[in-house]
């Protein structure tokens, strides 16, 4: 199933996050695509808050995978955008992350399709600048649920 939501502005980005972080189980795993600039970042520290998490949520750019403790669950932030090759994963012990008792974010997935767990959604953030700059389209993709 596949579910589209547009917004117009970073506040509407971010509750829709925090509407899917306030759902969460533990397991559920989610991938979020999106250029830069997309609304990545917003769109993660509403799940964030959605959870609970009182920390400030960045990119992980220099890890693969940030953890956020202080919320209802944990929260595994991952960004696997600069990942080398799969091995790197098992190195981290992604499987524990992934299959723990946690959500899972997973930026960039794509790139570790081999690894990702076969019930999640895909998130995919796009811009379409005929709407008007700060227009979004948030897709959903609901897989193997
Ligand atoms: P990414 O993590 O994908 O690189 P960020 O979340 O860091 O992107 O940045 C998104 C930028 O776009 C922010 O400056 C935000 O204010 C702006 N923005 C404008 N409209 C929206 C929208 N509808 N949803 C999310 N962000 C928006
Ligand atoms: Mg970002």
């Amino acid at each position: 199933m596949e579910r589209i939501y547009e917004t117009n502005s970073p506040q509407e980005t971010y509750a829709l996050g925090r509407r899917l972080g306030e759902d969460a189980k533990p397991q559920d795993f989610y991938t979020l695509i999106g250029d830069l600039g997309v609304g990545k970042t917003v769109f993660t520290q509403g799940i964030a808050a959605g959870l609970g998490i009182k920390e400030p949520v960045n990119s992980p750019t220099f890890t693969v995978v940030q953890v956020y403790e202080g919320g209802r669950m944990p929260f595994y932030h991952f960004d696997v955008y600069r990942i080398g090759d799969i091995e790197e994963m098992e190195e981290i012990g992604y499987e524990d992350y992934f299959y723990g008792d946690g959500l899972s974010m997973v930026e960039w997935g794509n790139y570790i399709k081999e690894l990702l767990p076969e019930r999640r959604r895909d998130i995919l953030i796009e811009k379409d600048l005929q709407k008007g700059f700060d227009y979004r389209r948030i897709t959903i993709t609901e897989v193997g649920i």
